[in-house]
């Protein structure tokens, strides 16, 4: 393999940011040298992913053990030349940079103005060694004495490929979405009255307690996705709604799901369940079949399926939401593979992943 020295890169810098967050003896200092160099690599049109290579081999990951010392912010060994000497110093990490990369696009043949160099090896030696290195592979024994200066470099190329590919690909992102979260049960206003009541209990287990602890793990991970959330009624002081002031107030969000847990009288009864109403659109499907997937992944008690339901939380829905659905992660009355409130916690996040990944993939 033979790269040029000039040339563009096409990933962000920010994955060589997180990569020398992990590799680096210095990660502060290799975020501000691997941004200059992308900034003044674009400048000169010259490669500054290797150019990152570059100084990651010079300044030996950043611990800067050579004859270069971190306060030159020198991060190629410029001027140094063996034995000893310290090579040039730059007031700033970005002259430093950007002096590096000016070096490499005089061997790669650029003419640049002296005025506009910043070191001074550069201008003394330009005439030498201008045009004497179109590749990578041709500065060994010129930038550096080390025959095997090439090699080398394309060794830390290829572990920044290598981690590249098992880097974990960015969140999704769910700015500008509106998402708005039911728990289900606590206050209630309804024909009969105002009140409070806790769904289904197996003492002591309450079913509001966990559509709470669900309700809330869902809205945190959805609000650090950068979603807005709306939480209805998740503490006995909330302001009680009917139905359809909930319907009303899911207006303008994205996505309306209420929050449940499943109870019945048998103990072998165990799955998790997501339900829309009977005449749920294809959106409602999608959104529930996204979360259900992601249920059964994670609270790991079976998988009810989607089903169709007359339910009158989701009846009172307005349109202008995209997506309604209610949730059941499991059945309180039955066995569970772990304690009920910690199995609610993930259960929240499996939630707003379904939720994620419906509002990303549609
Ligand atoms: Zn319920």
């Amino acid at each position: 393999m033979s790269v040029f020295i000039l040339g563009t890169v096409a990933e962000p810098v920010e994955a060589f940011i997180a990569w020398l967050s992990q590799k680096s003896a210095d990660p502060a200092l290799a975020k501000q040298v691997a941004s200059f160099h992308a900034k003044w690599g674009k400048e000169y049109g010259v490669r500054w992913d290797f150019a990152i290579f570059q100084s990651c081999l010079e300044t030996g990951w950043f611990t800067f053990k050579g004859d270069v010392k971190k306060a030159q912010n020198n991060f190629a060994g410029i001027g140094a030349t063996g034995n000893g000497e310290p090579g040039e110093s730059f007031p700033t990490v970005e002259a430093g940079c950007k002096a590096q990369i000016q070096h490499l696009a005089t061997y790669a043949g650029q003419a640049i103005a002296d005025a506009e160099l910043v070191a001074k090896h550069t201008k003394s030696v330009k005439n030498w060694i201008s045009g004497k290195a179109k590749t990578w592979e041709e500065l060994a024994g010129k930038w550096a004495a080390d025959g095997s200066y090439w090699r080398k470099i394309s060794a830390i190329a290829t572990e920044f490929s290598q981690w590249h590919e098992s880097y974990p690909q960015p969140k999704p992102t769910l700015a500008g979405k509106r998402i708005a979260i039911d728990v289900g049960h606590g206050s209630y206003k309804d024909n009969l009255g105002t009140g409070w009541e806790p769904g289904a209990v197996k003492p002591p287990i309450r079913e509001w307690d966990l559509n709470t602890i669900a309700a809330k793990e869902c809205a945190e991970k959805l609000r650090s996705l950068g979603a807005a959330v709306d939480i209805f009624q998740y503490d006995p002081g909330s302001p009680q709604l009917t139905l359809s002031e909930k319907g009303a107030r899911s207006n303008g969000h994205d996505v309306f799901v209420s929050i449940h847990h499943n109870s019945v009288d048998n103990p072998n009864a165990q799955h998790s369940l997501t339900l829309i109403h009977t005449n749920g659109t294809v959106e409602d499907s999608k959104l529930a079949q996204s979360i259900e997937k992601q249920l059964v992944a994670v609270c790991k008690v079976g998988d009810g399926g989607v089903r169709k339901q007359e339910l009158g939380v989701l009846s009172t829905v307005p349109s202008s939401v995209k997506a309604c659905c209610l949730t059941e992660g499991f059945f309180i009355t039955g066995r569970l593979p772990e304690p009920p409130d910690q199995l609610a916690k993930a259960e929240g996040g499996a939630i707003a992943q379904g939720i994620a990944d419906y509002l990303v993939q549609g």
